[in-house]
């Protein structure tokens, strides 16, 4: 009787070449998971949900190992590696057919798990976006640390309202996440994009840890990537910018029209070859600037008007579990490698 009432949770967790890290973190999310069933604070049907984002190691292979142990785990494998926002768009979207809760969490447990039970209170209280917030980031990497708050520094001048220190580790019920499916852009930036759908929301704060197995899959350029992507996916200040300079250089253009045409009258003009070089060669490198924004921002728009898919599912064993109900075609599902 208790089941039928209570909130069906799914945690959907990126993973991409995760095979160091997964023998670790899943027993963690299990224990959390099993838990919270037994204290009835969550639907027996609860699951954990692995996105294989076109791993190249043995990570798909674990996640089913992991199913065959236990159903409480499933797996979403895409054909290629999409990248995590896309992993948590789809984990989100396979998994809020289902579940009433939702929490995201990254694969290597860097942001505290023990908190999922609080995430959960807090939606039973009533929020239905509970953000996971970093109140200490000493363990990141003073580069890390830096690039992070430059980029929340400008997203904050361009108007866009992040939660500070937050990333994807969040709680979201199943109606934000049908208003969040609601956003068709090919690439959603979903830290940007949540706060400004509305609904009631908490912050729960931790501590993050370093990374216990494996690397980092944010390498420099990647993480460029993604903050340009953030920016240009969210503002058009960029060219409100290069609009306003260019005023200014077209204004300062014409004092020196007025200038060069008195000297030019009162017969004393300046053959200065260096001035018309340096002024030759900033207009040319800030023209340059300026077409490469606006093409930024054509070449969004003409990635946008393609309408391809954001990801491509290869395999999916969650929405099996919950279709399935004989047992030889769920050992057939789980066998699908
Ligand atoms: N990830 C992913 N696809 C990618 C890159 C990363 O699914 O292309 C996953 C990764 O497996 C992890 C999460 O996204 O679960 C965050 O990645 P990572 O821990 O490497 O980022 P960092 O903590 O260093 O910022
Ligand atoms: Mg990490």
């Amino acid at each position: 009787m208790i089941t039928t009432t209570l909130p069906s949770l799914t945690i959907v967790s990126p993973c991409y070449n995760e095979e160091p890290m997964l023998p670790a973190s899943a027993p963690i999310l299990q224990n959390i998971m099993t838990h919270l069933i037994r204290d009835h604070q969550i639907a027996e049907n609860s699951k954990i949900l692995f996105v294989d984002d076109g791993s190249q190691d043995n990570t798909w292979q674990l996640i089913c190992d992991l199913q065959q142990k236990d159903p409480l785990f499933t797996g979403l494998r895409f054909s290629r590696n999409y990248g995590q926002e896309a992993a948590l768009m789809a984990g989100m979207q396979t998994a809020h057919r289902h579940a009433d809760l939702v929490i995201t969490i990254d694969a290597d447990l860097q942001d505290d798990p023990t908190l999922i039970p609080a995430m959960v209170a807090q939606a039973q209280r009533g929020f239905d976006i509970v953000y996971g917030v970093r109140n200490d980031r000493s363990t990141d990497s003073w580069f890390k640390r830096t690039t992070a708050n430059g980029f929340y520094w400008t997203m904050g001048k361009l108007g866009v309202n992040l939660v500070p220190n937050h990333s994807d580790f969040r709680l979201l019920t199943k109606r934000v996440i049908t208003a969040l499916m609601q956003c068709h852009e090919s690439k959603p930036f979903l830290r940007g994009i949540i706060p400004q759908l509305g609904f009631p929301s908490t912050r729960l704060y931790y501590k993050r840890q370093p990374r216990q197995a494996g690397v980092s899959k944010y390498p420099l350029n990647k993480m460029l990537r993604f903050a340009l992507d953030g920016i240009l996916s969210f503002s058009i200040a960029p060219i409100r910018a290069v609009l306003y300079a260019g005023t200014v250089i077209c204004g300062t253009a014409l004092l020196m029209l007025i200038w060069i045409l008195v000297q030019h009258l009162r017969g004393a003009v300046i053959t200065g070859w260096s001035s018309i070089m340096a002024s030759l060669w900033f207009l040319g490198g800030f023209q340059l600037i300026a077409i490469s924004i606006i093409g930024e921002y054509v070449g969004r728009t003409f990635t946008e008007v393609k309408h391809r898919p954001r990801y491509i599912v290869q395999t999916d064993t969650y929405s099996a579990t919950f279709h399935v109900s004989t047992p030889a075609l769920t050992l057939a599902h789980r066998s699908v490698k």
